[in-house]
């Protein structure tokens, strides 16, 4: 006997109910477009799909939103977060806040992309004590850091040429979550 195939119309479903994020997967000061990502994978969402849950009232997915821009409460209820964390991955009193994605290769390989990574004051990871970068080791390619269709298309990969920013996309059905140490090395980088 074969099982039947669900298929969901993804136009069709209420954001409310039956998505997830685990909230081990949910680290400090992730950043929203971390947070995103994570969300997009987890539940297979396109990312034109995505971008239009981010406020109530209608915007276009292919141009998008600054992070500045989201309605904060929507998009907690939207993720199940808390409102705290879902404002502590704006970071929106960073005023050295890159526009361009900034990242640590080996962070994105745990599937971790902080508001640490973004501001400009940090050279380095905190916890990998690499420099960060700001364009793609692939294509050359900065990617602004702007929540659009092309940005959550991609969760983990470039923009551009779509492929990966650290070695390997992250196992997110097996992720742990960072360590004690590395989330204290993270917490300690945001708010020092
Ligand atoms: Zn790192
Ligand atoms: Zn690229």
């Amino acid at each position: 006997m074969s099982l039947p195939i669900l298929i969901l119309d993804q136009h069709a479903l209420n954001p409310r109910v039956g998505y997830i994020l685990h909230r081990r997967w949910v680290q400090p000061y992730e950043s929203l477009v971390g947070l995103l990502w994570k969300f997009a994978r987890a539940n297979r969402l396109a990312g034109h799909f995505l971008i239009k849950q981010l406020r109530s009232n209608p915007l276009d997915p292919y141009v998008g939103l600054r992070p500045a821009d989201i309605e904060v409460p929507v998009v907690a209820r939207l993720l199940g977060v808390t409102q705290r964390s879902v404002r502590e991955g704006t970071d929106m009193a960073a005023l050295d806040a890159s526009r361009f994605l900034r990242y640590c290769p080996s962070c994105m390989s745990l599937g971790y992309h902080g508001v640490v990574h973004q501001r400009e004051r940090h050279e380095q990871c905190p916890i990998h004590r690499v420099p960060l970068l700001a364009t793609c080791r692939h294509c050359g390619e900065a990617s602004a850091y702007h929540l659009d269709a092309q940005l959550l298309e991609a969760p983990f990969r470039c923009r551009h040429c779509r492929q990966t920013y650290g070695s390997h996309l992250p196992p997110l059905l097996r992720c742990k979550g960072l360590s004690r140490e590395r989330r204290v090395a993270v917490t300690r980088a945001a708010i020092g």
